[in-house]
């Protein structure tokens, strides 16, 4: 039985958890192939017009997939954190994706709740496997193996390991390089990691000799601290986890420079974004760029965002930090 994987959204976070427990139950997983031209085509034609670029990628994923598979998966994601939630497009997506995908195959659902007790999360994954036919030793083994392989994936990215099987090439050139600068990359993982959508951008600043880090490499209890400053606790898990890091990266890491990718028209972003610069620049010197992505796939304005931030940075950091504008010392050093 082939079981489709479409490779957006989430996948760029649970695609470990996912496609071990399906493949450790014995099913042929066919992932559709990193973000190209067709593909984010398709999306914009089978998406409605004011959803944000990573929901119209996900269903040019599908899309993609239709008539190659049996099924295509497609989680349902309520939340990831206890008393926590994330942006309602993933409660939402099974539904989204059947109505406006035609001629839909069988899709094969998984709930992820952790708003509910932690049992939920089991729950999810014993109703996908039983509705397939599968038992429970058989399930609870994959399922076991799964948790052991997002863990993996998970460590590897706090160890600053940049996602490997997203990106095999640029990790080589960022091993070889010295670095003299660091650049926060902010944004959410199907955004950063998807290098058709975000036109490279992490090779980009690799091939500059840039050292880029991002949220995935920031310890939850840091993030958890950074955001907890906040005069609200913040309920959206992706919006603690965005605000959290660039916090962490400014204030504790000291790097050289912030980029925030964000998704045009997503509203959690709209709102972190703003928050995290305001912030950034009324409490550090550390420069901060916003970058918004969209299905427009242009390259040569980005890059030349890319470069002028870039040379901004490097001359702030050998040149200016002593000096202001002015000409007077605003640091002793
Ligand atoms: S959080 Fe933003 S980018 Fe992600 S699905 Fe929701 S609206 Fe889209």
């Amino acid at each position: 039985m082939k079981i489709g994987m479409p490779r957006g959204l989430l996948y760029f976070h649970y695609g470990a958890l996912w496609e071990t427990f399906l493949t450790e139950l014995g099913l042929e997983v066919v992932t559709s192939p990193p973000t190209n031209k067709r593909i984010l085509d398709l999306g914009v034609k089978n998406c409605v017009d004011d959803a944000c670029l990573p929901v119209k990628l996900f269903h040019g994923h599908v899309e993609f997939l239709k008539g190659k598979v049996d099924y295509i998966f497609i989680p349902r994601i309520v939340s990831i954190k206890q008393w926590e939630y994330i942006c309602p497009k993933f409660c939402g997506l099974p539904e989204m994706v059947k109505n406006t995908i035609k001629d839909m195959p069988k899709m094969l659902l998984l709930e992820h709740n952790l708003h509910k007790p932690r049992s939920n999360f089991i729950k999810g994954f014993y109703q996908l496997g039983a509705s397939l036919g599968f038992n429970m030793k058989q399930i609870k083994n994959s399922y076991r193996k799964a948790v052991q392989s997002q863990s993996t994936f998970e460590e590897q990215c706090k160890m600053g390991v940049i996602p490997w099987y997203f990106n095999k090439a640029s990790l080589k050139v960022s091993k070889n390089r010295e670095h003299t600068i660091t650049i926060a990359l902010i944004g959410h993982p199907y955004v950063l990691y998807d290098h058709y959508a975000n036109m490279n951008i992490i090779s980009k600043l690799q091939q500059r000799g840039i050292r880029v880090i991002t949220p995935e490499m920031v310890l939850e209890r840091e993030i958890d601290k950074h955001a907890g400053m906040l005069s609200k606790p913040m309920f959206w898990s992706f919006g603690r986890k965005l605000y959290g890091a660039s916090m962490y990266y400014v204030k504790d890491f000291s790097v050289d420079g912030v980029i925030y990718l964000s998704a045009f028209a997503c509203g959690i972003d709209s709102l972190i974004a703003e928050l995290a610069e305001r912030k950034i620049r009324r409490e550090t010197n550390i420069p901060i760029a916003l970058f918004n992505i969209d299905e427009h796939t242009g390259e040569a304005g980005m890059n030349t965002r890319l470069d002028a931030f870039i040379d901004m940075v490097i001359r702030r950091k050998e040149h200016e930090n002593n000096l202001s504008t002015h000409g007077k010392y605003i640091y002793s050093c």
